[in-house]
């Protein structure tokens, strides 16, 4: 039998249904609305970082063995470069803009008038736990809603550690933090939503995208895929296989949702950047990576087991051209490298989404466009060369929620880009004005007076009407 403090934190579909109607009177209430609050709220997260910049870090070291540094750059500035953004450009955001009329409608005038949704729901992921609960709260701030975040239970020290700060930080009335795992996040997706802002894998995306229809929800899903990286030959070698390794492993050690899943190349390349590759890697990891404090670990055993029985695969396991250790008890994986993997082979039907890069070869570059395209259109896809007319044509003909040439995940850092997916990585988008455009309604409103009331409207009609 559940002890009364266990009682007292269950989280079932009742206590979400009336936490939706407690959100839904603040909401009506207006207070959400005004830029004070928003403004408010959104200089506290700043203060929450810098207040608790070690506790953070110490959350994501807990977590993930996060190294300090990338806990900082990627998970603190980011989130505070969002917010600062948004406490610069608030108030023309908010305003109205004005539109063009018709002749039709002469004599009027026109705006779009930027609407705040409601009561809106943001459920995360793990692997950036602070950055992917906290960036879509700033746009749902922003633009002037209440809310529910339901952080990722895989990173159980960031998210009661955000359960502990937000409602010190933020209107808690406004503002709500729900914990927990499958139970609760199914409770919360039976309600009325006006939004669910949703990151993580495509399975539950589904789920998610299936809970919304029944109440006609709009959705944004930031979801993954298989990131695939070209590498031609003409490039200043040294400079790409740095950016390629700072953009898998020293990102989370490739458990981002753009990191490179694959690179393709060709045949008179792949010697040079295979041995790039290895020489940076240990410049940067050492001789042991498994021992390296720069390294994420794998976030847990169940991720752990799904990487090795991708290394493991027959089809797979020769193929080993640098790395491939593993230490179970620490949860560590060595950045690993592999060559001439056959492309019906498990590590290429899903998302490799850690330290394992396969490379795979084309006779000429073009080639992987074709190859890129026969999957499914991946979140990010990263093209190296010098080569004008090839940068057209990747641009041109590879789909992609993003695209990078000669660097990685750089876009995510570029405000006035949406970010998000297309197909199956994802719909809708968000990072600067995207942000508060993802939790806005664009309201059309058309201002008319009662002179110009044309006869040609009313019945009954006639051929003659329609030549006046
Ligand atoms: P996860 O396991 O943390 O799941 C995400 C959220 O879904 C969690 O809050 C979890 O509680 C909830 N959830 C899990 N199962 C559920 C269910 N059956 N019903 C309802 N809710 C459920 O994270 P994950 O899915 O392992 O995250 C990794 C995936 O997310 C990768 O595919 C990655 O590419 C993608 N991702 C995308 C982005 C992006 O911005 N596009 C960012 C990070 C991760």
């Amino acid at each position: 039998m559940a002890t009364v403090e266990e009682q007292k934190t269950v989280f079932d579909m009742d206590a979400a249904n009336m936490l939706n109607k407690e959100l839904r009177d603040v909401f009506a209430s207006g207070k959400t609305r005004s830029y004070e609050w928003r403004i408010s709220q959104l200089k506290s997260i700043i203060k929450m970082c810098d207040d608790h910049e070690e506790d953070i870090a110490d959350a994501l070291r807990q977590d993930l063995s996060k190294p300090e540094l990338e806990s900082i750059v990627y998970e603190l500035t980011m989130l505070k470069n969002s917010c600062t953004l948004a406490l610069k450009e608030l108030k023309h955001w908010m305003m109205p803009e004005k539109a063009k009329t018709s002749l039709t409608t002469f004599p009027s005038s026109a705006e779009i008038v930027s609407e705040p949704l409601g009561v809106v729901l943001i459920i995360s992921a793990w692997n950036y736990p602070f950055l992917l609960s906290l960036d879509p709260l700033v746009g749902a701030i922003a633009a002037g809603n209440a809310m529910v975040l339901k952080p990722s239970e895989l990173a159980p020290a960031s998210s009661s550690l955000m359960a502990k700060l937000l409602p010190e930080y933020l209107d808690s009335s406004s503002v709500k933090v729900v914990e927990g795992a499958v139970s609760e996040t199914s409770a919360l997706l039976e309600q009325k939503w006006d939004k669910i802002f949703y990151t993580g894998n495509g399975r539950v995306g589904r789920i998610v995208m299936g809970a919304a229809a029944k109440h006609l929800t709009p959705v944004v899903l930031e979801l993954g895929g298989k990131s695939p990286v070209v590498v031609d030959s003409d490039i200043d070698m040294q400079v790409a296989t740095r950016r390629i390794i700072v953009g898998k492993w020293g990102c989370n050690n490739g458990q981002a949702c753009i990191s490179p899943d694959y690179i393709i190349t060709t045949k008179d390349c792949a010697e040079k950047l295979v041995g790039s590759l290895k020489k940076e890697l240990e410049t940067f990891y050492g001789k042991n990576p498994l021992e390296s404090k720069d390294l994420s670990r794998i976030v847990n055993s169940s991720h752990f087991a799904r990487l090795t029985k991708l290394l493991d695969d027959d089809k797979v396991s020769g193929k080993i051209v640098y790395g491939g250790e593993r230490d179970e008890a620490n949860l560590r994986i060595a950045p690993t490298i592999l060559l001439g993997v056959p492309q019906n082979s498990l590590i290429m039907k899903e998302e490799i989404f850690g330290p394992l890069l396969p490379i795979f070869i084309v006779s000429k570059i073009e080639d992987s466009f074709d190859m890129i395209n026969s999957g499914t259109k991946p979140l990010a896809a990263y093209l190296f060369t010098n080569n004008k007319k090839l940068k057209e044509q990747f641009v041109m003909s590879v789909s992609a929620g993003g695209v990078v040439i000669n660097d990685i995940a750089l876009h995510l850092a570029v405000h006035s880009v949406p970010f998000g997916g297309v197909g199956e990585s994802g719909t809708g988008s968000y990072h600067g004005k995207f942000s508060f455009d993802a939790f806005t309604h664009k309201k059309a409103v058309l201002y008319r007076s009662f002179v110009g009331d044309a006869a040609v409207r009313y019945p009954p009609y006639t051929r003659r009407k329609l030549t006046l």
